[in-house]
């Protein structure tokens, strides 16, 4: 793929970042703010959407979209971290202080204008991931900045603090179940300003905002807690939000990729005004083909018929050759048609004639009946839906309508981040107007010595202490990267303060360790800021060697009330001085004297080994491999040979 000309293409960018916080409690209630994983629920219950008309007394067209799929929802309760307040049977219990406290704390640290008072709003969430229909959120702050490099700033125009939605656990046909644990856990919301006007500068503003958030210590840092959504245009195209990033580095190429799709839209545009084509040309009849297909050769045609499906088919006027054009790799036009009738009416497909249709096995008497009864001219094209007839009216409505969205353009959407890095339709684009007055919540007043109070105890910013690590302890600066966004940055610092040896090892425990334990199924989320300052202490205190830190740590995640000394006496590791390794040394050396005699040097694996299963744990490596090494080379001095040293 080639590379583009950002700036010439005019690429606006903004990115919205969720982040959940680490409070005891949810945001509106007393319940636990934790998720309960893949835990059986409690209870279920079962509810049926309707549509409400909005404030305005329109219906949102994104939510009769929503509707219009029919969806039951199921709900997953649990009785630890659920109550009535997540099923919409009683109103917030409060607005949780300790959540208002770092909400504000990070809009001082995103140089934003706070408010005065917090206001309890309702944003409408229609695709029932709130069983309320609504989400309770608030503003806590307008127009802020953050640098992301020395040259640059973005705007920050916003920042919310909100309860965050169910989670969505399985779907069916027409219904939809959600877990509701996730629902109340308290997230700030970070939207910049469409600043960004480079791919990898997008991935760098999520990083340091991102890294920002964490390095406050109190957000949460599990997979999942931090989300990212991309809105993006180009010169001439339209606003698209992509949904559900969730790396980082998934960031430039989503965009790159999105800049390709809109450009590709923009041509498609182009060669339907050359062909003279407008949006009234798309008004075409809707025919019944199910006759046609009466002994079709099609399995799927075949199948479908006999349970009581039909086919319709419309003609496309001078369509021929756009439906088969790649928009983006791997994705035609016709594809993005046939992901957006799908997303809505939930059928599998649609067939049109720029496609191969040997592969359906449509005879050439089929084609032709259907070409005749549609009125295809040479370079009209053909579009079939085998479905219900309540879901084709649907469908063709909306083919319809995407094809008038062609003749115009890019059109406005939400779009889903899939792994390989494309999008596909997920929703249309919510209107803007979302935030109206909760009625059950009073306005909370912010007071400037609240905000002094937590002005003054204010982190740095992650990437100034980075730039000083990386000086004063030569740390890379990937690994900082890596250690800011788990949130362990000031965990180093701490460290480092009880800890006068390598910062390489705790670098290594912090992010490798971690890691070893995580693959072998400890439960690494029980280990504490204060178990890895208690473990280095140790180790200062040459209490521990540092081989056994893995060891040690294994135990405490699997054991994290049980005072460290304690664990460390029952694993039986004890410290050893060099005298002592030099003793089990010179004690094993004589078990191997022939095999020194035959290969030198060479036998300074096997005696490692068997030294190591003696002191493994009790002293550091590097001194064992130092001490074997030089009562080798005395042995074979002694046998005085000196070859091959
Ligand atoms: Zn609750």
């Amino acid at each position: 793929m080639s590379t583009y000309d950002y700036a010439k293409l005019g690429l606006k960018c903004g990115i919205e970042i969720h982040q959940q916080l680490a409070t005891k409690t949810k945001l509106f209630c007393g319940c636990e703010n934790k998720l309960r994983g893949q835990d059986p629920s409690d209870y279920t219950l079962e509810r049926t959407f309707r549509p409400v008309l909005g404030e305005e007394g329109k219906f949102d067209p994104a939510m009769l979209v929503e509707f219009e799929k029919k969806n039951t929802v199921i709900y997953e309760g649990f009785t630890d971290c659920t109550c009535t307040y997540e099923i919409d049977e009683t109103p917030p219990f409060f607005c949780d202080p300790n959540a208002i406290d770092i909400a504000l704390e990070i809009g001082l640290l995103l140089n934003l204008k706070l408010v005065d008072e917090f206001h309890v709003c309702r944003k409408n969430y229609v695709d029932g991931s709130v069983p309320a229909g609504y989400q309770r959120t608030g503003i806590i702050g307008i127009n802020g900045s953050i640098p992301i490099s020395p040259q640059k700033d973005i705007g920050i125009n916003l920042l919310c603090l909100e309860e965050d939605s169910c989670r969505k656990s399985s779907e069916g046909k027409n219904t939809i179940t959600f877990k509701l644990d996730r629902l109340g856990i308290p997230l700030v919301e970070v939207t910049t300003a469409p600043d960004i006007n480079d791919p990898e500068e997008a991935r760098l503003a999520a990083l340091r905002i991102g890294m920002l958030l964490r390095n406050t210590g109190k957000v949460k840092k599990v997979l999942g807690a931090i989300r990212q959504d991309l809105n993006v245009s180009i010169q001439g195209g339209e606003r698209i939000e992509i949904k559900g990033v969730q790396k980082l580095d998934w960031i430039p190429i989503l965009l790159k990729n999105e800049v390709t799709r809109q450009l590709s839209l923009l041509k498609i545009r182009d060669n339907m005004v050359e062909r003279g084509l407008k949006s009234k040309d798309f008004q075409e009849k809707v025919f019944d083909l199910s006759e046609i297909f009466q002994k079709t050769q099609c399995k799927f045609i075949q199948k479908g018929i006999k349970n009581g499906l039909l086919v319709w088919g419309m003609r496309v006027p001078y369509m021929q050759g756009l439906w088969g054009r790649e928009i983006q790799e791997g994705r035609r036009f016709g594809t993005e048609v046939a992901n957006k009738m799908g997303a809505i009416t939930g059928l599998k497909g649609l067939i049109h004639s720029d496609e191969k249709l040997e592969k359906y096995q449509f005879s050439e008497v089929e084609i032709s009946k259907i070409r005749k009864q549609l009125k295809c001219g040479e370079e009209d094209l053909f579009v079939l839906v085998l479905g219900k007839k309540s879901r084709l009216e649907q469908a063709f409505e909306i083919i319809k309508d995407r094809l008038v969205k062609a003749s115009v353009g890019v059109p406005e959407e939400t779009r889903k981040a899939l792994e390989d890095g494309n999008t596909e339709f997920l929703r249309e684009l919510h209107g803007a107007k979302r935030l109206y007055p909760d009625t059950d919540s009073r306005e909370i007043p912010i007071s400037r010595e609240r905000i002094e109070t937590i002005r003054a105890k204010l982190p740095r910013y992650p990437w100034e202490a980075m730039e000083e690590f990386a000086s004063k302890y030569k740390i890379p600066k990937e690994s900082l990267n890596q250690l800011t966004l788990d949130g362990n940055l000031k965990l180093l610092e701490d460290i480092l303060n009880v800890y006068s040896g390598k910062p390489t090892v705790v670098v290594s425990t912090l992010l490798e360790t971690i890691k070893t334990l995580r693959r072998d199924d400890k439960p690494v989320e029980n280990l504490t800021d204060s178990h890895f300052i208690q473990v280095f202490t140790l180790l200062e205190k040459k209490k521990i060697a540092k081989e056994a830190i893995e060891d040690i740590l294994s135990n405490i995640s699997e054991n994290p009330s049980v005072k460290i000394e304690d664990i460390v006496e029952n694993m039986n590791i004890t410290t050893m001085d060099t005298n002592e390794l030099q003793n089990i040394v010179q004690r094993i050396i004589p078990q191997f004297s022939s095999m020194i005699k035959e290969r030198q040097m060479g036998a300074m694996g096997p005696i490692m080994g068997a030294v190591m299963t003696e002191v493994r744990g009790m002293i550091d490596g590097k001194l064992v491999s130092q001490t074997v090494k030089s009562e080798i080379m005395k042995e074979i001095k002694k046998g005085g040979k000196q070859d091959g040293i």
